[in-house]
């Protein structure tokens, strides 16, 4: 049996050399964020637009205040009133100063805004023929947001490759942008196999079991970025599985299917892709998860995942998760890892690499402690949502005790992510 087991690396890497990136698409900026961009964004104006008021109150010539003391107040004119969206359209003279708000540009002349907390009204209500009265010098420049402070006309302000987050969609509106160029979600079908499902909304007579691994794994690429798609349930019945498999490779760019896929009597997955395709492995040194076949369906990247729900579930996030994110062009695709002291010892059977789900968590001294699930079988889904983490025990280690430091590879943390 172990022949033909290939090591998860092996496995990530020839799965990787099998997808192609997705088309591009333009999208609008919502829509896009979360996604790596595959065009920059040039700005077309400067940003901030013209020199404005980053406050209330009133816009002066700094020299006018340099003086300006609680014992020697200055006092000035205020020739007028400016709102955002308005343009006060004359010079503001030595002796002079005009009422702003916010975002309002700073008009000719004026080189300081001085907030409208600390100016006292001597005559009027503070707006157009009051006098008002300063107690303290400006400073050239102070609650003025510049022309072009953040960025210049012609510049890019967003690059290819990044990550389009919440406030980059911001900066792309700022500079222009509505939509922005995208790859487009791949969109995964999902496929559960095995003669004893039934859907989650029936009961399950005995001997019958809920389909619940399509909706973790549709979930699963959901959180990956993708689009998922439920193509069906099938009967171990290599007719059916293999007409449910080739509709979805006729209309999805990547093919996900659980159960069926060891060695068992009526277990054909890895067989029939064979048939309508090309198979690269069907054994990975991995536990949960040995049984995952990867392939090319009519062309398709398929991935045989095993029926046990862990296995099913951690199978998609070592091998079909990466592939997701590349089609999508990200280039960070391994999760943060995290060493950590091992809170139990661990027993190992096979030489594989076994991902325990636990969770890693700060200990009263402040030390990182890995305490795996106490349970470990394959067909619990609860560990699974429990954990923040698989912690690692490599493939050639007999075991593990207790103290020994471990990799955690954390699962609910993004790609990317500084620890
Ligand atoms: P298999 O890989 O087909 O041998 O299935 C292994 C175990 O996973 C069996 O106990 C199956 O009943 C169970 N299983 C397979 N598919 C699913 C599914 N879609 N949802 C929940 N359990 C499943
Ligand atoms: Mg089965």
């Amino acid at each position: 049996m172990a022949e033909n087991m290939i090591s998860v690396e092996d496995a990530q890497e020839i799965i990787l050399a099998h997808v192609r990136q997705t088309p591009c698409e333009e999208v609008p900026l919502a829509e896009a964020c979360g996604r790596p961009l595959a065009d920059g964004v040039v700005s077309d104006i400067d940003l901030a637009p013209f020199a404005h008021s980053a406050m209330d109150g009133f816009a002066v010539r700094a020299a006018d205040l340099a003086e300006a003391s609680a014992d020697t107040p200055v006092e000035l004119d205020v020739v007028g009133h400016e709102a955002a969206g308005a343009v006060f359209a004359q010079e503001v003279r030595p002796g002079q100063a005009l009422r702003i708000m916010t975002g309002a540009p700073v008009p000719a002349g004026a080189d300081a805004v001085v907030k409208y907390e600390v100016v006292g009204v001597v005559a009027g209500d503070g707006s157009d023929g009051s006098r008002v009265s300063f107690t303290a010098p400006a400073q050239v420049g102070e609650n003025i947001r510049a022309a072009g402070l953040e960025a210049k006309a012609g510049a890019e302000v967003l690059k290819a490759g990044e990550v389009l987050t919440a406030a980059g969609c911001g900066l792309a509106a700022s500079a222009g942008a509505e939509r922005v160029v995208v790859r487009r979600r791949p969109h995964v079908g999902v496929i559960s196999l095995g003669s004893e499902l039934v859907a989650p909304g029936a009961v399950p007579e005995r001997g019958m079991i809920r389909d619940a691994n399509s909706s973790a794994l549709m979930a699963a690429a959901l959180e990956a970025g993708a689009q998922p798609r439920f193509v069906g349930m099938a009967p171990d019945d290599p007719d059916k599985i293999r007409a449910l498999i080739l509709k979805a490779a006729e209309t999805c760019d990547f093919v996900v299917t659980s159960g069926g896929a060891s060695a068992g009597d009526y277990d054909y997955v890895t067989a029939l892709a064979a048939e309508e395709g090309e198979v690269f492995f069907d054994r990975v040194a991995m536990r949960p998860g040995k049984s995952q076949t990867f392939g090319l369906v009519r062309g398709v990247p398929f991935v045989g995942l095993a029926g046990n729900p862990a296995a099913a579930s951690v199978g998609f996030e070592i091998l079909v998760r990466p592939a997701l994110r590349q089609m999508m062009g990200f280039t960070e695709l391994a999760r943060p890892v995290q060493t950590a002291r091992l809170a139990t010892d661990q027993r190992k059977k096979q030489p594989r690499r076994y991902y325990l789900r636990g969770r890693v968590e700060r200990n009263e001294a402040g030390e990182l402690v890995a305490t795996p699930a106490k349970s470990q079988n394959s067909g619990l889904f609860g560990t699974l949502h429990h954990a923040n983490c698989l912690v690692v025990i490599p493939e050639d280690a007999p075991g593990a005790h207790a103290g020994d430091a471990v990799a955690c590879v954390r699962i609910d943390l993004p790609e990317g992510s500084v620890l």
